[in-house]
């Protein structure tokens, strides 16, 4: 097998591991939610769509063009394609996204409330607020720029009525920001009914972020 189709064979397995561990974490329901992973610069792989994780395979991940253009795969793409494809463009350094349906996450997305900085491992993957992005309908380039502009230079988003978004530099970061965002809303709404959580300030926020994108991300990995 040739070197670049090896890698799409690994992209695609990794897509496929993810989803069935988000499944399995309660962190996706059914076949709502769905999973990408960069390929190389104009090209994804992307979990199809109304196929249950429990079954899914390699071969039914789908590979899509920069315009979202399915170029291999037996399903059709996540009808959130275009939602992967706007974070991938507007962030050179995303290599995996991941869309969930989570409960706690939701309940702000229904509430259609911005979660604040409140817990420090959040905060600095995240890199501030997880915004609230306003409502449109589900699938549409629309539903993409409204979470572009919530994201705005940070790493997860809500979308109104419908869910959360996150991206990282590669599949483990990604993973691992979709479980503090909804571990963060958890806490936020349990907090609530307590009195409150208090926030971080922006400055010590700007600070953890900072120090996790250039050095903390690299110790996870043993690269530092
Ligand atoms: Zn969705």
């Amino acid at each position: 097998m040739k070197r670049e189709d090896l890698h799409i064979v690994n992209v695609r397995k990794e897509v496929v591991v993810t989803s069935q561990l988000l499944s399995k974490k309660a962190l996706m329901a059914g076949s709502w939610g769905n999973v990408s992973a960069r390929i190389d610069k104009d090209s994804y792989a992307v979990t199809p769509s109304g196929h249950s994780y429990d079954t899914l395979t390699p071969d039914d991940i789908v590979i899509v063009n920069s315009d979202g253009i399915k170029m291999t795969g037996n399903s059709y793409p996540s009808t959130e394609t275009k939602l992967h494809v706007a974070i991938y463009k507007k962030f050179p350094e995303a290599g995996a996204v991941i869309h969930t349906h989570s409960i706690f996450a939701c309940t702000l997305a229904v509430l259609r409330k911005d979660l604040p900085p409140i817990i420090e491992d959040t905060a600095q993957v995240v890199g501030g607020s997880v915004d609230c992005a306003a409502y449109a309908m589900p699938g549409t380039e629309e539903l993409a720029q409204n979470v572009l502009q919530a994201l705005g230079k940070k790493r997860a988003a809500f979308m109104a009525n419908h869910g959360v978004v996150c991206w990282g530099r590669d599949m483990k970061e990604a993973y691992m920001t979709a479980e503090l965002v909804e571990k963060a809303a958890e806490i936020y709404c349990t907090a609530a009914s307590l009195g409150g959580a208090k926030e971080l300030s922006k400055k010590d926020v700007e600070t953890m972020h900072k120090f996790y994108v250039e050095h903390y991300f690299k110790r996870q990995r043993g690269e530092e």
